[in-house]
């Protein structure tokens, strides 16, 4: 009796986990050849400066309309691009893309030219051709290597920390700024920040959500910002959804926001039309 149990839930299982596999398998399918034939676009978040609440750059977020499934999730579409080697291909085409265009953004009213922030995938910083991708995509686009920012994640920086600073190194000679992304959920961060040459770090949005009410995110909040700007390192809070957490991180002299309570990812006139109407970000 037990055994045939055990042999139905096996079956049970399997089949579950046939139909993930196939249907990672689909869309892994349907993604090859989906840059061509334009599935894929590119929206732009705002960051603003908390100091004078001025659209200073902007993070490039990639888009997945299909034909048939509609809209598929980047959290879904990335992490298949990643297990199937697929970024390797598209995280070239995402960074040239975005160089080209924040080429043609307009100054902000203050006549600064925007940064343009692009998430680089752990398989890219491993390839071995990312410092190549990116001089390739500057020199093509003609973009201003210092408003050039990466974002790589923490735990694929620390997780190899010899290639991470050769790297990093690298890259900060070409003249690009590299920032680390969901920063404080890999828990390895703030000694690592001596050891690893960045120029910023990301703070993740699940310390910014529940800052109000978690006191220990507060506080290891004020710490990470503490700490970066002892380094010289400046300091971005992604997923400002209310005035509160935007209040509470600018007391603390958090230098970036960015989330939706400022403003959502827009299409290109989208951002040029922020820009146009004087930069700020909205008082509400
Ligand atoms: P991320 O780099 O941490 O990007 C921030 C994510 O937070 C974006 O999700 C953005 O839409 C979302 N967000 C921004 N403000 C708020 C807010 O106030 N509240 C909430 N709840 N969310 C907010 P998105 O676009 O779904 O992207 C998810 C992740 O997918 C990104 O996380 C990034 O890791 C990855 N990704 C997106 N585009 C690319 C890409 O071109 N290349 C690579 N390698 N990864 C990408
Ligand atoms: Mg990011
Ligand atoms: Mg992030
Ligand atoms: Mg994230």
């Amino acid at each position: 009796q037990a055994k045939l149990a055990g042999k139905n839930c096996f079956r049970y299982y399997s089949r579950a986990m046939d139909h993930a596999v196939e249907r990672r398998l689909h869309l892994e399918q349907e993604l090859r050849g989906a840059w061509e034939r334009n599935e894929l676009r590119l929206v732009y978040q705002p960051i603003f400066r908390t100091r004078d609440r001025m659209l200073c750059g902007a993070e490039v977020l990639l888009r997945w309309d299909h034909p048939v499934l509609g809209a598929i999730p980047p959290s879904l579409f990335i992490d298949v691009a990643e297990q199937s080697g697929l970024i390797q291909v598209l995280g070239p085409k995402v960074l040239r893309a975005a160089c080209e265009q924040a080429k043609r953004w307009p100054r902000n009213a203050i006549g600064e030219e925007l940064f343009i922030s692009v998430n680089v995938s752990p398989k890219q910083l491993r390839n071995g051709n990312l410092l190549q991708e990116v001089e390739s995509s500057l020199l093509g686009s003609g973009l201003a290597a210092s408003r050039l920012h990466l974002e790589l994640t923490e735990t694929a920086v620390i997780g190899d920390e010899m290639l991470a600073v050769s790297l990093l190194e690298k890259l900060h000679r070409a003249g690009v700024r590299v920032w680390l992304d969901d920063f404080g959920t890999g828990f390895s961060g703030l000694s690592h920040l001596r050891q690893v040459p960045v120029d910023g770090v990301k703070i993740d949005r699940s310390f910014v959500a529940d800052m109000e009410r978690d006191a220990d995110d507060l506080a290891l909040t004020t710490a990470i910002i503490a700490m970066a700007h002892a380094l010289g390192i400046t300091v971005v809070a992604e997923g400002v959804e209310q005035e509160a957490q935007f209040e509470l991180l600018s007391q603390r002299g958090c230098d970036l926001v960015q989330g939706y309570w400022l403003a959502r990812p827009l299409d290109a006139p989208g951002l040029v039309s922020l820009l146009e109407q004087g930069s700020m970000a909205a008082l509400r």
